[in-house]
């Protein structure tokens, strides 16, 4: 069920809210408009007038009524409306945690990894999520990719045979057209040593409407497409997102989440648990929970190592092990990612080895020699 749309969307028709065209056009992104939405506290009135200008405030009508409007501590309106928290800048943080912008061969690819490149088509999403880590330059139409810089990147790819695996990023590269998204698409798989495209995107959590017949209908044609989705809470979890999801799933995409785990949000095992189960049952797996990165003014967002080993440690054994996503830390400074996991090596006797299950019990195994 969906749930009622707040007073000020009530006498939308229905045809129209499902208009994604009409979503992006009455996006909430001043701060009247947020105040006539939401009961504000003085604290977001003040992190609104200090941090909207360098990371715009853009919220389609449909995650705004996600957002309990009377509930500061709400875990929807934490990921868009700005908290005092952003205000603050520690010495450890970064502009550029993963220092993209340092591994650049051309304006708008990050080739970090041998076979596998980041390619930035856009610069604009739905919603601008408070956490996010390219906040440095996402929301800003003066750093937007123009066809020109799309162009060099696809001729960057062409000539570097060990490029395979095409992340195209930005932004939410859904907020592109379909058919600049169908030009890119067909380019990039003519290209003979490209393996795979994925589209990294936040449209069927924040504009689900976005996921037409149409937009499916290209992805189709370019089979199979890897989407990454990115859900951080059940509350996300409505009617529309799954429609979108077994959209893109019956158009043959291969969906997998990458969840960022964020304070008071979703740190907390059971709702995890919730979360997952129900992307399963819509054909997404969950892939990643992804360590909240060390970019700038979102600590008041980060949790303790700890707390991504206890839902690991939750989820082990007692869910589907599809349900299990890899807990990742995307070092800084352009390390990679990593993989954590609980402790379940106890210990080693000779050939003998002790491990913990799921359920804290202990056994013992033999492993073979080495060489
Ligand atoms: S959708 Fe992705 S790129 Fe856009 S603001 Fe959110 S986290 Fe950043």
């Amino acid at each position: 069920m969906n749930p009622p749309r707040p007073e000020r969307w009530a006498h939308v028709p229905e045809h129209t809210w499902n208009d994604w065209t009409w979503q992006q056009q009455n996006r909430l992104t001043r701060l009247p408009e947020l105040e006539a939405a939401f009961r504000l506290t003085p604290e977001e009135r003040r992190a609104f007038e200090a941090s909207a200008a360098s990371f715009r405030v853009s919220i389609t009508p449909y995650y705004a009524s996600l957002i309990d409007p009377d509930d500061p501590s709400c875990p929807i309106r934490q990921q868009a409306i700005p908290q005092l928290g952003e205000l603050e800048v520690f010495d450890f943080e970064h502009r550029d945690p993963l220092a993209e912008e340092q591994h650049m061969p051309v304006p708008g690819i990050t080739h970090r990894y041998p076979d596998r490149v980041l390619f930035y088509v856009i610069h604009h999403c739905p919603v601008y999520c408070r956490h996010c880590t390219r906040k440095r330059k996402v929301s800003d139409p003066t750093t937007a990719a123009a066809l020109r810089q799309i162009e060099e990147g696809i001729a960057y790819i062409a000539r570097t045979p060990a490029v395979r695996d095409v992340l195209l990023s930005g932004g939410d590269p859904l907020s592109l057209s379909d058919a600049r998204l169908d030009m890119i698409l067909e380019r990039l798989l003519a290209i003979e040593h490209v393996d795979l495209v994925r589209i990294g995107t936040r449209n069927p959590v924040t504009l689900p409407q976005r996921i037409t017949p149409a937009l499916a209908e290209v992805l189709r044609r370019h089979r199979p497409v890897y989407v990454h989705t990115h859900f951080n809470h059940p509350r996300e979890c409505t009617p529309e997102a799954a429609r979108a999801l077994n959209l893109l799933a019956d158009a043959g995409c291969v969906l997998g989440n990458q969840m960022v785990l964020l304070r008071g949000v979703n740190d907390d095992p059971e709702l995890v648990v919730t979360l997952n189960r129900w992307l399963l049952r819509q054909r997404c797996r969950p892939y990643y929970m992804f360590q909240c990165d060390m970019a700038q003014g979102i600590t008041h967002l980060r949790t303790p190592l700890s707390t991504g080993l206890k839902i690991i440690d939750r989820l082990r054994g007692h869910c589907s092990g599809m349900a299990v996503p890899h807990f990742v830390v995307d070092l800084p400074g352009g390390g990679g990612k990593i993989s954590l996991l609980p402790e379940y090596l106890q210990g080693r006797d000779g050939p003998w080895v002790t491990f913990r299950n799921y359920q804290g019990d202990l056994y013992r195994f033999y492993d073979v020699p080495e060489g």
